[in-house]
């Protein structure tokens, strides 16, 4: 696994790209911003024209895509619906490349060199701009019919407490519509960072938070869950947010990770902000050794 490839975490704000063969031996990254498809794939082609060559590319990418035919699908970020993004820097660059998500990327960073290392069952959630899951069950990353949602899940929403309708454009008040940064930002007016830290957006916002990970725990019994992303900067919501899974499980899911040692269950990336580019390397790693 020290072929060197290359990995580009395509985000809705900022693409990250790097080439390398492992988190110690980056030998290039650029982050360049998401502007539209056209500018940001000829900078991204541009930075790699300028690097050694590489034996594959991986890339993990915001959604909804087309893992098969290399395609964003039918995001609502303007200009970004149907672009083939994995043919546009396959095609300029012609090396192999492959294509996932960009929180299975995360995920795959994680357990080759993170905090789910060894673990056959796991899910990588990020709570940014939008709300992401991936991971692996049985060892094998998520995939299926078209790849998971767990952002979309539904949770309880409480009209009184929070009359906030939600902003997801295609559910109001879905998970990522109601605990998203723009919701966050959409139903306090501010930034989230700009939020203080006894601010009771917090309060509510591990409360819905820990609802959908006890969902997840439910549904897909992980050994554990990694939760990334922007918003989880603010420090006191991971504390919070295992406390309250804990309680809102209520005993029923009998496992000394979730009754004695929540913390190392739910737990921050050890790779932080560089997990999905690196699990795009990882990625391609894969892929070539494949071939080999
Ligand atoms: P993306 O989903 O676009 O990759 P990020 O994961 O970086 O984005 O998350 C961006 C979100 O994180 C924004 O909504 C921003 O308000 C929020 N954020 C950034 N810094 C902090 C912070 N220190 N505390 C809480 N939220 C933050
Ligand atoms: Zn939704």
């Amino acid at each position: 696994m020290n072929q060197l490839v290359g990995g580009i975490e395509a985000g809705g704000t900022k693409f990250n790209c790097a080439i390398g063969t492992a988190p110690g031996d980056l030998r290039a990254e650029t982050r360049i911003a998401t502007t539209m498809p056209a500018e940001t794939i000829r900078a991204v082609i541009e930075f790699f024209r300028a690097q050694p060559r590489v034996d594959a590319i991986g890339i993990g990418s915001f959604g909804p895509i087309d893992r098969a035919r290399g395609l964003i699908t039918t995001t609502p970020k303007p200009g970004w619906a149907n672009t083939d993004l994995a043919g546009a820097i396959q095609r300029a660059l012609v090396v192999p490349v492959v294509f996932d998500t960009d929180v299975n990327i995360a995920a795959l960073g994680e357990h080759t060199w993170g905090a789910a290392r060894g673990l056959d069952n796991f899910i990588y959630l990020t709570i940014g701009t939008g709300i992401g899951g991936g991971g692996k069950i049985n060892g094998k990353l998520l995939h299926g019919l078209i790849h998971p949602e767990m952002g979309h899940i539904r949770i309880p929403h409480d009209w009184n407490d929070d009359p906030f309708p939600g902003c997801c454009p295609f559910h109001g008040d879905c998970l990522e519509g109601l605990a998203s940064g723009p919701a966050i930002e959409k139903r306090w007016g501010h930034h989230a960072e700009n939020l203080a830290r006894d601010h009771r957006a917090w309060k509510l916002q591990a409360r819905y938070l820990a609802h959908a990970l006890a969902n997840l725990i439910c549904a897909f019994s992980p050994e554990r869950i990694i939760v990334g992303g922007g918003l989880m900067q603010q420090i006191d919501l991971l504390p919070m947010i295992q406390t309250q899974t804990r309680e809102l499980l209520n005993g029923y899911i009998h496992a000394p990770e979730i009754l004695e040692r929540i913390a190392e269950y739910i737990v921050a990336p050890e790779l932080g902000n560089r997990a999905g580019v690196l699990g795009a390397i990882a990625l391609a790693q894969h892929i070539v050794a494949l071939k080999a």
